[in-house]
C-alpha cells in the first residue's frame, strides 16, 4: 500500500481508539504515532509505547526546538506530534496514523496545506472525523463506562459538542452507530485514499 498520513479525530467516547485499534490489527503496513504528553501515565499505559511522557520543561524545549508537527493543550495537559519519526515512517513505506484532537488536527490542516506539492505529508494525507450517533448516544456511552466522575462527564460532554462543530473541517466523517459498520466505511475511505496517491 502507498503510504498514507491518516488523521484521526473525535470526542471522548465515540469509539475511535477500537477503530484506531481494528485499523493498526488489520493493516500490517499501519503504524501508529507515539504522541508526546505531559499528562501522568495511566493504568498499565507504557513510555514510549502508548505515550512519551514527558515533563512540561522537557515538551516546552521541544516546542522551542520546532519540533513537533502539532501541539495542543487537552484537558489541561500538553500533547503534541514530533514531526521526524512521521517522516521517517513515511519513507519506509509504512502508513502512519495520528489520533490526535481537533485543534492538533486544524494545525496539520494547515501545516500540510503549505507544503509542496511532491511533500510525502501532503501526498499521503486524509483526515477523518468520527462521530457518535448524536450526544445523547455519548452521554450514554460515558455513562456507562463508569470510569469518570460526573464534573468529567459534563467537561467531555461539552468539547465533545465544541468538536463535532468542527467536523465539517475534515475530509471524511463516519457516525459510529454500528462498529461493524463504521470500521468498513474506514476501510473504504483509506482503501480508495491509497488508490489516489
Ligand atoms: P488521552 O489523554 O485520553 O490519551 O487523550 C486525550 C485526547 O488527546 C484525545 O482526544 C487524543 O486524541 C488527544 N491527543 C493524543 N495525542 C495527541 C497529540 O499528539 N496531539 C494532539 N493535539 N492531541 C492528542
Amino acid at each position: 500500500m502507498i503510504p498514507l498520513f491518516i488523521v484521526i479525530s473525535a470526542p471522548s467516547g465515540a469509539g475511535k481508539s477500537t477503530l484506531c485499534d481494528l485499523l493498526l490489527q488489520n493493516y500490517p503496513e499501519m503504524c501508529y504515532s507515539i504522541s508526546c504528553t505531559t499528562r501522568d501515565p495511566r493504568g498499565d499505559e507504557e513510555d514510549g509505547e502508548d505515550y512519551h511522557f514527558l515533563t512540561e520543561e522537557r515538551f516546552k524545549k521541544l516546542i522551542e526546538q520546532n519540533a513537533f508537527l502539532e501541539h495542543a493543550q487537552v484537558h489541561g495537559n500538553y500533547y503534541g506530534t514530533l514531526k521526524e519519526p512521521i517522516y521517517k515512517a513515511l519513507k519506509e513505506n509504512q502508513c502512519i496514523l495520528l489520533d490526535i484532537d481537533v485543534a492538533g488536527a486544524a494545525q496539520v490542516r494547515h501545516y500540510v496545506s503549505e507544503l509542496p506539492e511532491n511533500d510525502p505529508l501532503l501526498k499521503g494525507y486524509v483526515d477523518i472525523f468520527i462521530n457518535p450517533p448524536s450526544i445523547e448516544d455519548l452521554e450514554i456511552r460515558l455513562r456507562g463506562r463508569g470510569t469518570d466522575s460526573e464534573a468529567t462527564i459534563e467537561k467531555r460532554l461539552s468539547n465533545a459538542q465544541e468538536e463535532m462543530d468542527q467536523s465539517g473541517l475534515y475530509m471524511h466523517q463516519i457516525v459510529n452507530d454500528d462498529l461493524d459498520v463504521a470500521y468498513r466505511r474506514l476501510c473504504d475511505i483509506i482503501n480508495v485514499r491509497a488508490k489516489f496517491v
